[in-house]
C-alpha cells in the first residue's frame, strides 16, 4: 500500500475542487491531470517520447482491446504495460466493461439530448445488433475482431488487469445509458455493487499470488446515471466497502452524463467520497467539461477525443476549434496556434499540415495529435495552477469566454 497514495493540496472555496498528488510505483501524477489515452498500448501516431514531451504524466490503455490482441498474457510476459509500450511513467487500464457492453449497440458514451425520447431497458440504435449480453455473473460478448465468443466477469477483468500490470485499474461495472429506465438503473446498480465486492476479493487474491510485482491500485466505479439518490448511495456504498481487509484506493465516476448535469453529478459523488482518495472521471475532454468537473471535485480525466479529432484535422486552440483542411489554411504559414509551446507549433505551419492532410500523409496525424494532446494536457495543468494561485473562477471565465466566443 505504501507505493500508492493521494495527497490533497489547495482546495476551492466550495470544498470539493482541489489539487493533489497521486503517488504510484512508476512516479507521481500532479492533479488535476489529463491522462493520455493509449487504447491498444499506443497513443495513436505518437512516439512515447513525444507523449512525455508534450507533458502527459500518465497513459491509459484498455483491458478489452489488449485482452483480445495481443493477449494480456503477452503483455504480462513483456513485463507489464509500461515496459511493453516503452512508457516509463504511471499507467492506467480501464476494466473493459464499457467497451464490452457498448459492442454493436451504436451509441456513444454521452448521448445527444434528442435521443432522450426513447426509453427502454435494452437500448440499441436502429439497424444495430447487440453483441453483448449482461447477466448477474458477467457479460458474454462477441469479439469485434473475429466474431469469437468471450465472457468477462469481475474475476476475469481483474485477472486481465493484473496481467496488464498498470498502476491504476478499474473495477468491472455495468455501464448503462441515459435511455435505460429508472428500474433498470436500480437493478444495474445492485449488480455493479455486487461485482465491486467480487473485484476487491479477486484483486486481493491476485495481489497475494503475484508476489514481487509493483503494487496496483484499484478504483471502484460509481454509476447511477442522472439520479441523485442512486449516485450518492453508490458512492457511499463503494467508499465503505471492505473485502478481505482491502478497500478501493480511489474511485471512477462512470456512466453516461449529460453535459448540462456533469458538474452537478460529479459534485454529488464527490460529496460522498472520502476526500483523501483520488477521483477519475471517465471520458471527457471539452474545456467547459474540465472546468465543471474539476470545480466539482474530479482529479483525473481521460478521453480519446483530442487525438481522434486530430486525425481528421480538427485543431484545438484557445480561440476554439478549427479544421486545418479548409482552404483558408492552404497558404497560412503561421503555426497551428500562435503562442503554443508544442513541438508541432514550434516547427511547422498550418500550410504544411494542410498539405499533409490533403496528401493523406501519416505525419499529418502525428503532428496534429501532438498539438491537440498538448493543448488538452496544458489546459488541465493551467487549471491546476489557477487553483494553486487562488484564481480558478477568474481563469475559468477568461478561458471559456475566449474558447466559446465564436
Ligand atoms: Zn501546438
Amino acid at each position: 500500500m505504501a507505493d500508492f497514495g493521494f495527497t490533497p493540496g489547495a482546495v476551492l472555496e466550495n470544498g470539493l475542487g482541489r489539487t493533489g498528488v497521486i503517488q504510484t510505483p512508476h512516479g507521481e501524477i500532479r492533479t488535476p491531470a489529463f491522462i493520455a489515452v493509449g487504447t491498444k498500448a499506443t497513443v495513436k501516431a505518437v512516439l512515447p517520447e513525444a507523449v512525455a514531451g508534450l507533458g502527459a504524466q500518465a497513459v491509459l490503455a484498455n483491458a478489452y482491446h489488449l485482452y483480445l490482441q495481443p493477449g494480456s498474457d503477452i503483455v504480462d510476459a513483456a513485463g507489464g504495460l509500461g515496459t511493453f509500450m516503452n512508457w516509463p511513467g504511471p499507467t492506467f487500464t480501464d476494466s473493459g466493461g464499457f467497451q464490452v457492453m457498448s459492442l454493436g449497440v451504436g451509441f456513444k458514451k454521452v448521448l445527444a439530448m434528442d435521443a432522450t425520447g426513447l426509453v427502454d431497458d435494452d437500448v440499441i440504435a436502429p439497424g444495430k445488433t447487440r453483441l453483448a449480453h449482461v447477466d448477474d455473473e458477467g457479460v458474454t460478448f462477441t469479439s469485434h475482431l473475429n466474431g469469437d465468443r468471450h465472457r468477462f466477469t469481475p474475476e476475469v477483468s481483474m485477472r486481465i488487469q493484473h496481467e496488464l500490470g498498470a498502476d491504476i485499474m478499474f473495477a468491472f461495472d455495468e455501464c448503462t445509458t441515459l435511455l435505460n429506465t429508472r428500474g433498470y438503473q436500480e437493478s444495474s446498480l445492485e449488480r455493479t455493487q455486487a461485482w465491486a465486492v467480487r473485484c476487491l476479493a479477486e484483486h486481493e487474491r491476485q495481489t497475494t499470488e503475484r508476489v514481487g510485482k509493483p503494487y496496483q491500485a484499484l478504483f471502484g466505479v460509481v454509476q447511477g446515471a442522472q439520479y441523485e439518490d442512486l449516485r450518492r448511495q453508490a458512492a457511499r456504498d463503494l467508499a465503505a466497502l471492505e473485502v478481505d481487509g482491502r478497500s478501493f484506493d480511489g474511485f471512477g465516476i462512470g456512466g453516461a452524463l449529460e453535459k448540462e448535469n456533469l458538474g452537478t453529478i460529479v459534485g454529488w459523488v464527490a460529496e460522498e467520497l472520502p476526500f483523501d482518495k483520488p477521483r477519475h472521471l471517465l471520458g471527457i475532454s471539452e474545456p467547459d467539461d474540465f472546468f465543471a468537473a474539476i470545480a466539482a471535485g474530479a482529479d483525473t480525466f481521460d478521453c480519446v477525443m483530442p487525438s481522434r479529432v486530430a486525425r481528421n484535422g480538427a485543431i484545438y486552440t484557445a480561440q476554439g476549434r478549427y479544421n486545418v483542411n479548409t482552404a483558408a489554411n492552404r497558404r497560412s504559414f503561421t503555426p497551428l496556434e500562435e503562442g503554443c509551446d508544442c513541438y508541432t507549433c514550434a516547427n511547422y505551419s498550418r500550410a504544411y499540415l494542410h498539405h499533409l492532410f490533403k496528401a493523406k500523409e501519416m505525419l499529418a496525424s502525428t503532428l496534429a495529435t501532438i498539438h491537440n494532446e498538448r493543448f488538452t494536457v496544458r489546459l488541465v495543468d493551467d487549471i491546476r495552477a489557477s487553483i494553486e494561485a487562488g484564481r480558478f473562477a477568474e481563469f475559468r471565465e477568461t478561458f471559456l469566454g475566449r474558447f466559446y466566443a465564436k
